[in-house]
């Protein structure tokens, strides 16, 4: 993609951030953008990076490493949003600020102890498994309380908020419902916690506005913002 194209659907972004907000009487300065730049070339993110984006999203252990070592010198914060397997959870506690996809407790307790101390804590979501779920991950909701309380007292982890992947929807309303459920989850699980909870990780290219109306507060933005995914290699 030409430079000028990326800016285009940067700055479109950003609008459609910008407007959602607008509508739902919220700053746009509480809506975080994470790039999601999973299977993008280096050159995409260092191009985005050049336009003020710091933030990146990747699902790809070895893809991210890569990138990351090509990129080293920019300010970037990088977050995990893929599946976690429990052999690969030492390299994201290495080398990532945040992990949006903890859903169950094993991943949580080797994230936590492999973390190195002089990173400070590894910011986490706990992904939430709502009804009509596109894919496989993400606990149940019956079951996030304890999941919860486990990361809560994981040491080297500090738990943020929520993260959901719905299945896709074309409809704003029907978009808007598993988001809603979030918030309340989140709000919920706050209370039992007897403190906030001040992160909602939902929406993307095709929802970010009911996520943002329901109260996001990182939207994962891929497609919108890079063009398709080429395959992966
Ligand atoms: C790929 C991906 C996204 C971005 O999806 P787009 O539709 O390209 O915006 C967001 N979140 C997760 C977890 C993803 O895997």
């Amino acid at each position: 993609m030409s430079g000028e194209a990326l800016q285009r659907r940067y700055h479109e972004v950003r609008e459609r951030i910008a407007r959602a907000c607008q509508r739902s009487g919220r700053d746009p300065a509480t809506v975080g953008l994470v790039a999601v730049s999973k299977q993008q070339p280096a050159e995409a993110l260092a191009a985005l990076a050049a336009l003020g984006q710091r933030v990146f999203g990747e699902s790809y252990l070895q893809e991210a490493l890569s990138k990351q070592a090509v990129l080293a010198h920019l300010p970037l914060e990088w977050h995990f949003i893929g599946p976690l397997q429990g052999n690969k959870t030492r390299l994201v506690a290495e080398h990532f600020a945040w992990v949006h996809s903890v859903d169950r407790e094993r991943i949580a307790r080797r994230l936590s102890e492999q973390r190195p101390e002089a990173l400070g804590p590894l910011q986490v979501c706990i992904q939430v498994n709502l009804s009509g779920e596109a894919s496989k991950s993400g606990v149940e909701p019956e079951a996030l309380v304890p999941l919860a309380e486990f990361v809560e007292a994981c040491p080297r982890l500090q738990l943020r908020g929520l993260m959901t992947l719905p299945a896709r929807n074309e409809d704003l309303e029907r978009q808007r419902r598993p988001f809603a459920r979030l918030r309340e989850l989140k709000q919920r699980l706050a209370d039992h916690l007897g403190r906030p909870l001040d992160t909602l990780s939902m929406g993307m290219s095709a929802d970010l506005e009911a996520a943002v109306l329901e109260g996001a507060t990182w939207v994962r933005v891929g497609t919108a913002l890079f063009g398709p995914r080429p395959p992966r290699p």
